[in-house]
């Protein structure tokens, strides 16, 4: 291993305390005062809430949901697959394979990226809830070797544009480039419409919820992603995106789309359906996220080095679109990364 990924390593193992810094958090989301442009006024409420319109929030989700149905309806059982999901085997993304399989009886390929960080309970859940919802599903697991550069790259550089570190933690953002590039390539290549993502109502803005991918996007979307993890790893992680090939036949390309921005979300009646298909809840994870045991380690980066949680952003909104409750988001914001699984992480980054 090079010296510099070591000391890198090293150095995101050297916090004081959980990086959290008392600061003042709005009064209506849960958006601290550290948080870029946050806006605080005089009455402690941040600019987000104050031009948060709920009525207008409703109409847009109805909007969507039928621009979605009336995409859908003409291309059912046109190929072999009506969509390909990036699903994690989280509680969002099993939420919608379900919704998917039951509410729209659609023949759905599941697709898994193992970035060598999957909890083993969340692995036992994918095995279990795609054996329920009798849906196609493959792991797919990118070189280790690429990725260790990638994540201990992401450690202490910035990488992708100064707005990306306002939505998640610059580790999520290479994990998450990969995983959306590996997934659209599978949708380009076996012709499959819908490209679908168990984004939350926090993660996926409505207006992005439903959308045809052109090709003069992606490839600015891709150059974006792609060019600084080629410098963190090489040019091999091109194997993972989009070529040329793939440009040149626009005819292929699917339609993105989002349930949970425009479906009905409420977490807790989330965790209790999901539970009926007999996925249970990770204790090995941090509490953002139910699938991935990197994210505590990229959570505690992040923190140490913006004094804000990654999951801010989307867990404001969840509170100011009324799918969560304020009390719970702040405690999650609140909450320690465990240690040990900091440390377990950083064992395995180091790993050669
Ligand atoms: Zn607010």
């Amino acid at each position: 291993m090079h010296d510099d990924r070591r000391a890198r390593v090293r150095a995101a193992g050297g916090f004081a305390g959980n990086g959290v810094l008392r600061v003042r958090v709005c009064e209506r989301c849960v958006l601290p005062e550290t948080f870029p442009g946050v806006g605080l006024d005089g009455t402690g409420i941040c600019r987000f809430c104050r031009s948060y319109k709920p009525e207008r929030a409703e109409a847009a989700k109805e909007k969507y949901l039928r621009r979605f149905e009336e995409l859908l309806a003409p291309r059912r059982r046109a190929g072999r697959y009506d969509a390909i999901m990036a699903y994690s085997g989280g509680k969002d993304s099993t939420y919608t394979l379900l919704a998917l399989k039951r509410r729209y009886q659609l023949s759905v390929l599941a697709v898994t990226l193992d970035n060598g960080f999957i909890s083993p309970v969340a692995i036992e859940n994918i095995r279990v809830v795609v054996e329920r919802l009798g849906c196609d599903h493959l792991f797919f697991k990118p070189r280790f070797d690429l990725l260790q550069k990638i994540f201990s790259r992401a450690i202490d550089e910035q990488m992708f544009s100064a707005k990306t570190l306002e939505r998640a933690s610059t580790i999520c953002t290479s994990c998450m480039a990969i995983v959306k590039f590996v997934v659209l390539r599978m949708a380009v290549e076996g012709r499959i419409p819908f490209v679908v993502y168990g984004w939350s109502p926090g993660q996926a803005p409505i207006e992005a919820s439903v959308f045809r991918h052109n090709p003069a996007m992606l490839r600015s979307m891709q150059k974006a992603l792609q060019d600084p993890l080629a410098a963190a790893a090489g040019p091999e992680v091109g194997d993972y995106f989009l070529t040329e090939e793939h440009f040149a036949d626009p005819g292929g390309f699917p339609y993105s789309v989002s349930p949970l921005a425009f479906l009905e979300y409420d977490e807790e009646r989330i965790v209790e359906e999901i539970q009926r298909l007999g996925w249970r809840r990770p204790t090995d994870t941090d509490p953002n996220s139910t699938n991935c045991l990197l994210n505590a380690f990229a959570n505690q980066v992040h923190k140490d080095r913006f004094h804000f949680n990654p999951y801010a952003f989307e867990l404001a909104k969840l509170v100011r679109e009324g799918h969560l409750a304020r009390e719970e988001a702040l405690a999650r914001l609140a909450t320690s990364e465990n240690p040990e699984i900091v440390a377990q992480v950083r064992r395995r980054l180091l790993d050669k």
